[in-house]
């Protein structure tokens, strides 16, 4: 049950991947900064610390493709609107885990039914039951 209080959307989740890159990327370059008196160390830190900047945009233009593909719903529990990538997903706003296969009701949550293979096995394990 803990779990599913700390599990976050995996809009939020790639989100906050993308600003830790720029932070990462700020403190690599202010080590650039530090180290100005030796230029190859400086230069190389700068370079280092423009990727990680670089990449984070990637990760951003990706974080808004995903939010176009992603179905938006309205939340069951907070009625707020948020959105669900993959089958299994949480709440941006509560973590509330949503699902969009019917047959996956009730189950306890877990990320590994966004695989078709999982999703299969939990379904059998019903039907047993
Ligand atoms: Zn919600």
């Amino acid at each position: 049950m803990a779990d599913k209080l700390v599990y976050s959307s995996k809009i939020n989740k790639i989100r906050s991947f993308a600003l830790i890159l720029i932070f990462v990327g700020f403190a690599v370059m202010y080590g650039g900064l530090l180290s100005k008196n030796i230029e190859w160390l400086m230069l190389t830190l700068f370079l280092l610390g423009l990727l990680f900047i670089l990449f984070s945009c990637v990760v951003y233009f990706w974080i808004g493709m995903l939010s176009t593909k992603a179905v938006p719903i309205l939340c069951p529990n907070c009625e707020k609107p948020t959105k669900m990538l993959g089958k299994v997903d949480a709440c941006m706003h509560c973590k509330q885990p949503l699902t969009l296969d019917k047959d996956l009701e009730g189950l306890e949550f877990d990320e590994k039914y966004n695989k078709r293979k999982y999703r299969a096995e939990a379904k059998s394990r019903m039907k047993n039951e």
